[in-house]
C-alpha cells in the first residue's frame, strides 16, 4: 500500500459532456451543489440521471433535490495506472451511498489507500477539471491525512 495521499485529478482530466438529461447535474457540480433526481409521482430516485421519464411509475414530473453530500463507501478500488497522462495515481474510485439513499461512482480524496474500508462516512467536495467544469469527490469526515481509520 502506499502512503500517498489521495487527492483531485486537476485541470488535465477532460471535462464531461452532459446530456440534457444529466445537465443539472452538471451545472450543480460546477456551483458546488449536490443534486439527485427524484420522481414527484413516486419518490423514486433516478440516479444516475439519464431520463425524462421514471423508470419505476412512468410519470414525466421529475425534480432535482439538493443533497446533504454525506454518505458512506459500498465499494472502492485502488488505480495503479493512469488510464492516460491526464491521471495520476494512486486514485481510488469508489460507489458512495449518500443520506437519501442513491448511490454514485465518484473518487475519494483526502486519505491515504490504507485507510479505506466498506462503510467509512464521506463527505462531498468538488474540484475543478477542464473546461471549467467540477468533479463531486468525497473525503472521509473527520479524517487527518495519514490517520489509520477504524470503524467501530
Ligand atoms: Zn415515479
Amino acid at each position: 500500500m502506499s502512503d500517498e495521499l489521495l487527492r483531485p485529478f486537476g485541470t488535465s482530466v477532460p471535462a464531461p459532456t452532459p446530456s440534457p438529461a444529466s445537465a443539472r447535474f452538471w451545472e450543480g457540480c460546477a456551483e458546488g451543489v449536490l443534486r439527485h433526481l427524484v420522481c414527484d409521482g413516486c419518490d423514486e430516485i433516478l440516479m444516475p440521471p439519464n431520463t425524462h421519464i421514471c423508470w419505476r411509475c412512468l410519470s414525466r414530473k421529475l425534480s432535482w433535490k439538493t443533497s446533504s453530500g454525506r454518505g458512506s463507501i459500498v465499494s472502492w478500488t485502488v488505480v495503479w495506472r493512469a488510464p492516460s497522462s491526464g491521471f495520476h495515481v494512486p486514485y481510488a474510485p469508489a460507489v458512495v451511498e449518500f443520506e437519501e439513499g442513491w448511490r454514485h461512482m465518484t473518487a475519494v480524496i483526502g486519505c491515504v489507500p490504507a485507510d479505506l474500508v466498506v462503510g467509512l462516512e464521506v463527505t462531498v467536495e468538488f474540484h475543478p477539471i477542464a473546461d471549467g467544469a467540477s468533479l463531486p469527490y468525497v473525503r472521509p469526515i473527520g479524517a487527518e491525512p495519514g490517520d489509520t481509520m477504524m470503524l467501530e
